[in-house]
């Protein structure tokens, strides 16, 4: 019944016990090690219910079959663990810092070999990728805000026969299918918008080839990173106002990236929504909407980023995106991200507060 649904009916209704008399609406959260022997799942390292009902609802939204794992992280790492020894993975300079560094990590030991490109670059991309087992690609990415264009890397990979994959946390599935636009894994760290409340960690990846999804299982099976009954069924229930979250930051989000470039304190915004940006283009294209982060460089540089950041008072001061809470931090202050991102640059994950509150606050810290 769930095909033909809108994503925003599909969140609400997918994922349920069937509806009959007396039936619980929401689902169980099953806390057991094992199964009685003779069923198809057998163990809690191999299924869950509370998996099972979280997989079909995003496997549906992004098109594919889905497998939750423990963290965004974990998910990144069944990925990477598809390329064959010494295989070479091209990625993104400016991708989420965790995946860089598990990138370069791998690379120090010599399990893959690395070229990181400008994701934004289709040029640089295309010509990195033959010889190529693993296309890494993260768009708009964190925390630049660089947009790349998925439908030409996906037909140039595709076309070379590597591997891509698409971290499509900033988007979500409502604003951005990357399988449909030629990727053959999304990734997501489902601890941001999906889940939604800042009160889980958790990832997940969706394929559309069974061979890979098999692949995939078999590393979460076997290298036993699973997530816990109750996070997958608190990151459900939060999928259920992912679509009115996700409006209300992203609305959020323009107001206030078009009043920041305004401000004399700014000395630019990242945001693909502004008729201006760079990425903007790009996004209309492939985007149905162009999310709720925004980067902004603070006039000043670093110290005065840094004072702004902790002068806020109603946005919190904490590194993560994607709750209902406004969130910024300046992104250099962890050593781990790479020097190529201003030391002045702010991201900030735009909640669903009152637009007008936000803005009198991050005023007040400018001022
Ligand atoms: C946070 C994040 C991750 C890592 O996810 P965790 O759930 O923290 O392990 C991966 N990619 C992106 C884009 C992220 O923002």
């Amino acid at each position: 019944m769930t095909d033909e649904l809108d994503p925003a009916s599909l969140l609400v209704h997918g994922g349920r016990p069937a509806v009959e008399a007396d039936a619980a609406l929401s689902g169980p959260v099953v806390f057991s090690s094992t199964y009685v022997a003779g069923g198809p799942t057998g163990y809690g390292r191999f299924g869950n219910p509370a998996w099972t009902a979280f997989e079909d609802v995003l496997g549906e939204l992004e098109g594919g079959q889905a497998l939750v794992l423990a963290s965004g992280m974990a998910a990144c790492a069944v990925v990477i663990d598809l390329v064959p020894v010494g295989g070479k993975v091209v990625a993104p300079e400016h991708a989420y810092n965790g995946v860089t560094g598990l990138l370069k990590q791998q690379a120090e030991t010599g399990r893959i070999t690395l070229e990181l490109v400008d994701i934004a670059d289709t040029d640089a991309v295309v010509a990195a990728l033959p010889g190529a087992a693993l296309l890494w690609a993260e768009s708009p990415t964190n925390p630049a805000m660089e947009v790349a264009d998925l439908p030409a890397i996906c037909a140039a990979a595709n076309a070379e026969g590597v591997l891509v994959a698409v971290d499509n946390t900033f988007a979500t599935p409502l604003l951005q299918r990357p399988l449909a636009l030629g990727a053959d894994i999304v990734v997501h760290s489902v601890t941001k918008y999906l889940a939604g409340h800042s009160d889980v960690l958790l990832g997940a990846v969706v394929t559309r080839d069974q061979a890979t999804y098999d692949a995939l299982a078999l590393r979460r099976k076997t290298q036993g990173a699973i997530a816990g009954p109750m996070e997958v069924w608190l990151a459900l229930r939060g999928m259920r106002t992912l679509a009115l979250r996700m409006e209300k930051a992203q609305a959020n989000a323009q107001y206030l990236a078009e009043r920041l470039q305004a401000h004399p304190k700014i000395s630019r915004v990242r945001y693909p929504g502004l008729a201006d940006d760079p990425g903007h283009e790009r996004a209309a294209k492939q985007m149905q909407g162009f999310g709720a982060i925004i980067a902004i460089e603070v006039a000043g540089g670093a110290e005065e980023a840094q004072r702004v950041a902790e002068s806020t008072r109603l946005w919190i001061h904490a590194t993560s995106l994607g709750g209902v809470e406004s969130m910024l931090e300046r992104r250099r202050r962890w050593a781990s991200e790479p020097v190529t991102i201003p030391d002045n640059l702010i991201r900030l994950s735009v909640g669903i507060e009152h637009a007008e509150d936000l803005w009198k606050d991050l005023q007040q810290a400018l001022g």
